[in-house]
């Protein structure tokens, strides 16, 4: 937070009355920068994550200028328009708008694949002040004529290097291209790879830079631990640490859906509400479980990474990495969703014997090692040693050749307690050998099993 207060920025008083009732006093340091620079009508190329509440600092602005001479859009126009890479995220930007403009008098809409686009079509017939979209849909219906770009005079394109690693950059560019070429543009990335740079010159002028958060910078205020533990006894361990009911709010995140639904079927078998998320699920089933996370009647959200993106709940207690991904970007993306906007939070991460080039890899990219915790989960039982012995192959797609690459024994520099049996190489298990996954999303066979039971 910053030492200013938001009145101090010269919002106006409907827009100040909103944010007090969030008991938003201070801007973040991205939205004592940006605010200032968007209401003076500058562009903006912002670099920062989520989490610093990037999307108060371009709504603000936005809905300021479009509320005050409120000019009506005309049918299917829209003013104000703000690209974001996924459906959850579009919801969100959306939601936030209408909170921060809860006493305006401004119509939103939100524009998304992967639902029927009719009811969309009917709200665009009107035109709307500010419509918040995912790049396919909004070209689909730009192209069929029920959407018209020509009135947009404040443009966002938040998330951009998601966008390019979604595949979604030339559907921006054909957009870009259809905008009037007055208006007031935004671009959001954590990352600035060469492309993103080359589209935010292209659809920018002359933009003021602003740059907050250098990537890692919130893990400062997330505790880290780790658990070595055995695939087999990994939900369990799970199942034990949330008998602490300080972990109120917890996301867990698996590697494929398939695990992500087995592990929340799992949690439910043992009266913890869980809710699965990811992509073979439709767009409703989605919001629905995030919805009731949200709403906290589900105390566990399982996802993986994919469906996670974009995902911002406050008040994440717990982030859990059920298993560790393959990416290490990804674990600090993952554990980028506790600790929201200055709070604080924890990330807890089990590691399998097979997943120790995944811990290196992510010990190295964010120079820290990881705290190991010792737990003091039972002596693994004959069949899930068994099980671990049985264990086929190691995971496939790490992208520096094999997991569990390390020495054969390196522990790790661990601490294990007493009876921490659980992440080491029992029953003569190689490093690498408990495979969590294959490529195809299925489990290896040892732990089908163990899920039928
Ligand atoms: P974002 O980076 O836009 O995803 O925002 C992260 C979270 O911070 C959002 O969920 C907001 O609820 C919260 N937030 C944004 N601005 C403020 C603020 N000025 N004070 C407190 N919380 C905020």
């Amino acid at each position: 937070m910053t030492d200013m207060t938001f009145a101090a920025l010269g919002l106006a008083e409907p827009i100040l009355r909103a944010l007090g009732d969030e008991n938003y006093t201070h801007p973040t340091p991205i939205q004592g920068k940006a605010i200032p620079v968007l209401l003076a009508g500058r562009d903006l190329l912002g670099i920062a994550q989520t989490g610093t509440g990037k999307t108060a600092a371009f709504a603000i602005p936005m809905l300021q200028k479009l509320s005050v001479g409120h000019v009506p859009p005309g049918p299917k126009q829209a003013r104000g328009l703000i690209l974001a890479p996924t459906r959850e995220l579009a919801v969100q930007i959306e939601q936030s708008l209408r909170t921060y403009g809860r006493h305006l008098n401004l119509r939103m809409a939100v524009i998304l694949g992967g639902v029927n686009q009719n009811s969309q079509i009917r709200t665009m017939a009107r035109g709307v002040d500010i419509l918040v979209a995912t790049p396919g849909r909004l070209l689909d219906l730009v192209q069929q004529k029920h959407v018209r770009l020509d009135a947009v005079q404040a443009f966002v394109v938040d998330e951009a290097d998601r966008m390019l690693d979604m595949g979604f950059i030339r559907d921006v560019r054909k957009l870009v291209a259809m905008l009037p070429g007055q208006r007031q543009s935004m671009l959001f990335s954590a990352t600035m790879p060469n492309d993103i740079a080359t589209l935010a010159r292209e659809m920018m002028n002359n933009p003021e830079r602003i740059e907050v958060a250098p990537q890692g910078r919130t893990a400062d205020r997330i505790t880290q631990k780790l658990y070595h533990v055995a695939m087999p006894q990994k939900r369990q361990l799970l199942s034990h640490l949330l008998q602490d009911l300080a972990m109120n709010r917890v996301i867990v995140f698996t590697r494929t859906k398939h695990g992500a639904n087995r592990v929340a079927q799992f949690l439910c078998k043992q009266d913890i509400v869980a809710e699965a998320i990811h992509g073979n699920k439709s767009q409703n089933a989605r919001q629905r479980a995030l919805d009731m996370f949200r709403n906290g009647k589900a105390r566990v959200l399982v996802a993986t990474d994919i469906a996670a993106r974009g995902i911002d709940i406050d008040e994440i207690s717990h982030v859990v990495n059920f298993e560790l991904p393959n990416e290490p970007e990804s674990y600090v993306h993952r554990i980028g969703r506790t600790a929201r906007a200055g709070g604080e939070g924890v990330a807890i991460s089990f590691c399998d014997p097979s997943e120790r080039a995944y811990l290196r890899d992510i010990e190295k990219l964010t120079r820290n090692k990881i705290e190991v915790v010792a737990h003091d989960l039972p002596e693994p039982t004959p069949e899930e040693l068994r099980q671990m012995q049985d264990a086929p192959r190691p995971p496939h797609g790490h992208r520096h050749g094999k997991p569990g690459h390390g020495k054969p024994g390196h522990k790790g520099g661990h601490n294990h307690g007493g009876q921490n049996h659980g992440g080491q190489n029992h029953g003569g298990q190689k490093p690498g050998g408990a495979g969590p996954k294959k490529r195809n999303g299925s489990r290896a066979h040892w732990n089908r099993k163990r899920d039928a039971a």
